[in-house]
């Protein structure tokens, strides 16, 4: 089922998850280990995060390097295919431009159709490790909103081959990410704005937001974007800090900060045990008052911390 339609027909927030898969070499049981305990909140949807190749370097015979391509946590659409199957949820399966040319994408995108996959997430994707910032590919889509524009040409039954004039069309609901700490790219938040409120004229139908920690910056983005005429579901992503080195980790990463009260808290912690009780409390807190707000979903980034997600899910749906 559309998401939109899951979003529209609650009379109150939704709970959903997001999922990694494994690293190349590890069975999918990790996966299932990871939603079995979560299943008794009844997820709305699981998204499946997609991970371009990296580069790597490997010494050969006569020491020259070898520059070699590998993709360690490969198998997006195979799970989402696994999940839908097995617990009867929609999967939701991210797709990236980097990496991808168009014509790749309009393949990949015809076999999530023929799968069932109702719903995709639009991204842009971040730039390899070895490259300073982000490179299309070569015929692929160099923004989210390309990518966007090209599942909606697909909605209408526009494929790339202008010769096919009558190609079924598909039929996803398309939702696109959003940053209420800003995109670490954009020069400033009304240009983020902007390019948000393009995808969603695109086609984009929901939109996902990076993690934050403090609900101002959530209440006070959603505000935002209702005044620049963008009026989509806006699900809040959240994550429950559970380790010492995520206090900084996640902040370098995600851009996102961690509200002074917040680190207070941790910073009184001795050991990731203790870090991970502040860090389901304050998550609990979030929780809730977005709950009180009626936001449509709550969106957690699981990232393998099912046992977490449990225990702030039991205190508020
Ligand atoms: P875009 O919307 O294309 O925006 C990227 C930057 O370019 C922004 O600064 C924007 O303001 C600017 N911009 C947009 N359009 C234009 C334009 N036409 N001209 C000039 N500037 C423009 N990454 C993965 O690799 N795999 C995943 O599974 C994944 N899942 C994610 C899920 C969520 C909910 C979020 C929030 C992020 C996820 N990411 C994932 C990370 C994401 O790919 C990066 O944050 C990436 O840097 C931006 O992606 P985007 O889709 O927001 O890009």
């Amino acid at each position: 089922m559309k998401l939109t339609q899951k979003l529209s027909e609650s009379k109150k927030p939704l709970f959903s998850i997001e999922i990694l898969p494994p690293l190349k070499g590890k069975s999918i049981q990790s996966i299932y280990d990871g939603i079995d305990p979560l299943m008794e909140f009844k997820p709305a949807f699981v998204d499946v995060t997609y991970h371009r190749e990296e580069y790597i370097y490997k010494k050969r015979a006569g020491g020259y390097l070898e520059k070699v391509s590998i993709r360690k946590r490969p198998g997006t659409v195979g799970i989402c295919a696994a999940i839908m199957n097995k617990y009867n949820v929609d999967a939701v399966p991210h797709i990236i431009c980097g990496g991808f040319t168009k014509e790749e994408t309009e393949n990949a995108l015809i076999d999530l159709q023929f799968l069932g996959i109702d719903n995709v997430l639009a991204l842009r994707g971040d730039s390899i490790k070895t490259e300073p910032s982000f490179v299309p590919e070569l015929g692929g889509n160099a923004y989210a909103i390309d990518l966007v524009k090209q599942i909606t040409d697909m909605n209408k039954g526009k494929y790339m081959d202008e010769d096919m004039t009558d190609a079924a069309p598909t039929d996803f609901c398309i939702g696109v990410a959003a940053y209420p700490e800003k995109h670490f790219e954009a020069p400033n938040m009304i240009s983020d704005l902007k390019n948000l409120k393009a995808k969603v004229d695109a086609g984009a139908e929901y939109v996902v937001t990076q993690m934050f920690f403090d609900n101002k910056k959530y209440f006070d983005f959603v505000k935002l974007c209702r005044e620049h005429n963008i009026h989509v579901p806006i699900i809040p992503g959240l994550k429950i800090l559970t380790g010492m080195k995520q206090i900084t980790a996640l902040p370098k990463i995600f851009q996102c900060d961690i509200p002074q009260p917040f680190y207070e808290e941790l910073e009184k912690c001795k050991d990731d045990k203790a870090i991970k009780e502040v860090g389901i409390k304050w998550c609990i807190e979030q929780s809730k008052e977005l709950v009180k707000a009626n936001v449509p979903c709550l969106h957690f980034y699981t990232m393998g911390t099912s046992e977490a997600t449990k225990r702030v899910a039991k205190e508020v749906f």
